[in-house]
């Protein structure tokens, strides 16, 4: 088993395999990835030094920030065009060397960026023979665990094709591919609000969003119209600041809980400490990590949830600049901090950060 198939934004798959070599290198592992530009995942195989199984024993994807979810390979199947679940049970007792003892279920993804409706038709329907023979045949278990048990998950990238893999459950993504389903609220100002959301559910400690969130904290909203974050703030009982130039929603400032300020928000600052800043402005990436890093060195709050828009090239090299430029400036701080960051599923051409003053 020295196979994973990583999953990450389509377009993003030279990122995400850069990002694993070098997370592998770190650990003693080496090895190289193979990219299918704008196809949303990519096969990445481990020379030496480690099996995969082993390496994502040791690596938690929440350190990843291109990939946003894994699997183990245990078959790359070629089907033929009838008994496609024959040929899927025959390539697995063969290949999968005990790795499926753990599975109780199996699932069928397309690829994220799939515009074959017949293909994901063919991929729900074929989920229930699938399983009746996985189970007839002794691959997988009988279900009784469900989501607390290691799952087998097949990639349909067409009618021919079929990477097969096992989702460790306790080393995965949330969200199958990392793609989770929200809806946005009807009072939403803008698209946006389900950014903020997500950051929170991928990046906040799981089972703490109320710590973070709730009791009535205060917060600063930089490059906030027309409000779809600073509604996330306000629906979480938050008062907030929302800095932006821009007209903010009229329907969000009747709620009393915002004051706008027409301000620059890289210059703007609050005069008494707020719990939470948030930042979407647009801007070189640089230049808000240098920001967040002064609002922290101030102590003008505890947490930050921003976003870093990537320059098209070097998109992996800016964002190693930018988390080190926030380490070397906060190195000297008198409290720690920590930083997570994930190029999230509403995220476009970005990642988003949280970073967090923990003592
Ligand atoms: N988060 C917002 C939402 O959920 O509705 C969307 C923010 S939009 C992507 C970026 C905003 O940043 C724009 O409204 C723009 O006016 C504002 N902006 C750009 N430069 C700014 C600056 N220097 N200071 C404050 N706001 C800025």
């Amino acid at each position: 088993l020295n196979r994973l198939l990583l999953f990450c934004r389509p377009g993003f798959e030279a990122e995400a395999g850069r990002e694993l070599t070098d997370a592998a290198a770190a650990l003693g592992a080496w090895g190289y990835f193979e990219p299918a530009e704008g196809t949303g995942w990519l096969p990445f195989t481990l020379a030496g030094g480690m099996d995969a199984p082993t390496l994502l024993g040791e690596l938690p994807l929440d350190s990843m920030v291109f990939v946003r979810d894994w699997l183990i390979v245990v078959a790359e199947v070629t089907l033929p065009a009838s008994d496609r679940v024959g040929a899927v049970i025959d390539a697995l007792r063969d290949g999968s060397s005990g790795a499926l003892s753990g599975c109780d279920r199996v699932e069928v993804r397309v690829p994220e960026n799939n515009s074959d409706a017949d293909l994901s038709r063919f991929a729900r329907k074929w989920v229930a023979p699938l399983s009746r023979a996985l189970r007839g045949a002794g691959l997988i278990g009988d279900g009784n665990r469900g989501n607390n048990a290691d799952r087998l998950e097949l990639l349909l990238v067409d009618f021919a094709r079929v990477v097969a893999g096992v989702s460790p459950v306790s080393n995965r993504a949330r969200w199958a591919m990392g793609i989770p389903r929200l809806r946005l609220p009807a009072s939403a100002p803008s698209r946006s609000a389900l950014k903020l959301e997500e950051a929170w559910r991928v990046l906040l400690p799981e089972g703490r969003a109320l710590d973070y969130l709730g009791g009535g904290k205060t917060a600063v909203d930089l490059g906030a119209a027309p409000g779809g974050w600073t509604s996330q703030l306000v629906h979480q009982g938050m008062t907030v600041t929302a800095v932006d130039n821009g007209p903010m929603d009229e329907q969000l400032m009747a709620s009393g809980m915002v004051t706008h300020v027409q301000a620059d928000g890289y210059q703007w600052r609050p005069r008494r400490a707020v719990d939470w800043m948030v930042c979407d402005i647009v801007d070189k990436p640089r230049r808000t990590a240098a920001m967040v890093a002064d609002w922290f060195n101030a102590q003008l709050c505890r947490y930050s949830v921003f976003n870093l828009k990537l320059p098209m090239k070097q998109r992996y090299e800016e964002w190693q600049i930018c988390r080190e430029l926030l380490a070397d400036r906060l190195a000297d701080a008198p409290f720690a901090v920590e930083l997570r960051a994930r190029q999230l599923y509403h995220d476009r051409e970005e990642i988003t950060c949280f970073l967090e003053r923990t003592d």
